[in-house]
C-alpha cells in the first residue's frame, strides 16, 4: 500500500521523467517511475519520445495555460542549454525564422523568445505578408532523455519495469507488484557525436500506422531539398532544380515514425481520487498525458502544474500509515 511520501510515476517518457524529477526534487517524496519502455530501451513505436525532432517554439501559443507552461518549459531548457552548463551537450541553440500568409499580431505570442524581431518586408520570400525571426532550442532527445534518467536515478530515484492495466494496480499494490527492476537494455541507443539534420515531419490525425510509409518519405525529402539544396552538401552550390532526391537517399541515417499522444480535448492535467477497493481511503492520481506534438516543450511547465495539484490534494487526503 502507498505512504502519502511514496509516490508512483506512470511512463518513462519525457513527460514522465520530467514529473518523476520535479517531484523528487522537492525532497519530500520517493518516487518510483513504472514503465514497460525506458529510454535506455531500443526505439520503438510504443514510445513516442525516442523520435521527436525535439523543437521548441510552437508550445507557446495564444491559450493562457499553455502559454505559461511552454513559457515555463523555455525557460527551463534555455537554461540547460547555456553554453558552459553541464547539460549543454543536449541541446543546439538555433536561430529559426518564420513565414506567413497573413499579417502577425503585436505583441506577437512568441515575443518572449531570444533575439526576437519582426522581419522587415524587403526580406521575406515571394508570396508572405509577414515574418518573424527568434532564437530557441533543437534537443537530442536519446541523449536528454538518458540525462532526465540519469538524473533521476542519480538523486535516488527508483525504476521498475512493468505494465499497468489499471491503476489500482499500484494503489492497492504499491509500485512493488510489478516485475521487478528495469533490467538490462538488450539494444544500444547510445547517442552518436554527431550534428544530426531531423527532416520532416508529418501530422496525420487517427493515424496509427507503425512505420513510415515510403512515398511520405520520398515526398518530404523531395520537398524539403527543393526549399533547402544544401542538404546534400555536395550540391550546396547548384540550383535546387539540380538536385533531386536520389542525390540525399545515400545520406538518410534512419527513418523514424512516433504516435504522439493527442487526444480530444487536448492535455490532460488534473487531479482525480480513487478509492482503494476496501474503500477505506482515497489517493489521489494526477493525470498528466496526451502532450501531442508538444511533449517537449510543455514538460517542465506541465510537471510544476502536476507538483501543485499533488500537494493540494495531499493536503485534504489522510494518510491511512498515520
Ligand atoms: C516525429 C515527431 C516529432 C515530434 N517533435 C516534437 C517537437 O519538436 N517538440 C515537442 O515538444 N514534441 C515533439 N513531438 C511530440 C513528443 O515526442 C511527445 O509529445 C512526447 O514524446 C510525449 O511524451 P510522453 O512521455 O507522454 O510519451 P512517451 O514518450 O510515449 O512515453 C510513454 C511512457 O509510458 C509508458 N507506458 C505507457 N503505457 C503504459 C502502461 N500501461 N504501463 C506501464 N507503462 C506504460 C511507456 O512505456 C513510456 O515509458 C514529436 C513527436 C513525433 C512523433
Amino acid at each position: 500500500m502507498l505512504g502519502k511520501n511514496e509516490i508512483v510515476v506512470v511512463g518513462a517518457g519525457v513527460v514522465g521523467l520530467t514529473t518523476a524529477i520535479r517531484v523528487q526534487e522537492t525532497g519530500r517524496h520517493r518516487v518510483t517511475v513504472i514503465a514497460e519502455t525506458f529510454p535506455t530501451d531500443p526505439k520503438t513505436i510504443k514510445y513516442t519520445s525516442h523520435w521527436a525532432g525535439a523543437h521548441l517554439a510552437s508550445g507557446i501559443g495564444a491559450d493562457a495555460t499553455e502559454n505559461r507552461i511552454g513559457t515555463e518549459t523555455f525557460r527551463a531548457i534555455w537554461e540547460m542549454s547555456a553554453p558552459g552548463s553541464e547539460t549543454e551537450g543536449c541541446f543546439l541553440r538555433v536561430r529559426q525564422t518564420q513565414f506567413y500568409a497573413e499579417e502577425q499580431p503585436e505583441p506577437h505570442p512568441l515575443h518572449i523568445m531570444p533575439g526576437f524581431e519582426y522581419l522587415p518586408q524587403s526580406s521575406l520570400p515571394k508570396g508572405f505578408k509577414s515574418g518573424i525571426g527568434f532564437t530557441t532550442v533543437d534537443i537530442d532527445t536519446p541523449k536528454y532523455l538518458n540525462y532526465l534518467l540519469a538524473r533521476f536515478l542519480a538523486r535516488g530515484g527508483s525504476t521498475i519495469r512493468g505494465t499497468v492495466q489499471h491503476i489500482s494496480q499500484i494503489i492497492e499494490g504499491g509500485p512493488h507488484v510489478f516485475s521487478n527492476p528495469m533490467g538490462k537494455s538488450t539494444g544500444d541507443t547510445s547517442p552518436v557525436d554527431a550534428v544530426i539534420v531531423v527532416v520532416g515531419g508529418t501530422q496525420e490525425p487517427d493515424d496509427w500506422h507503425p512505420v513510415p510509409r515510403e512515398r511520405t518519405k520520398l515526398d518530404t525529402l523531395t520537398r524539403a531539398i527543393s526549399c533547402y539544396p544544401e542538404l546534400v552538401p555536395a550540391k550546396s552550390n547548384v540550383d535546387s532544380h539540380q538536385v533531386s532526391v536520389d542525390d540525399i537517399l545515400d545520406l538518410v541515417i534512419e527513418d523514424g515514425c512516433g504516435l504522439r499522444p493527442a487526444r480530444k480535448g487536448g492535455v490532460r492535467i488534473e487531479v482525480e481520487l480513487f478509492e482503494d477497493a476496501q474503500r477505506n481511503r482515497r489517493v489521489p492520481v494526477v493525470h498528466n498525458y496526451g502532450h501531442e506534438g508538444s511533449g517537449f516543450e510543455w514538460s517542465w511547465g506541465s510537471a510544476a502544474m502536476v507538483l501543485d495539484l499533488l500537494n493540494d490534494a495531499l493536503s485534504i487526503v489522510p494518510d491511512s500509515r498515520n
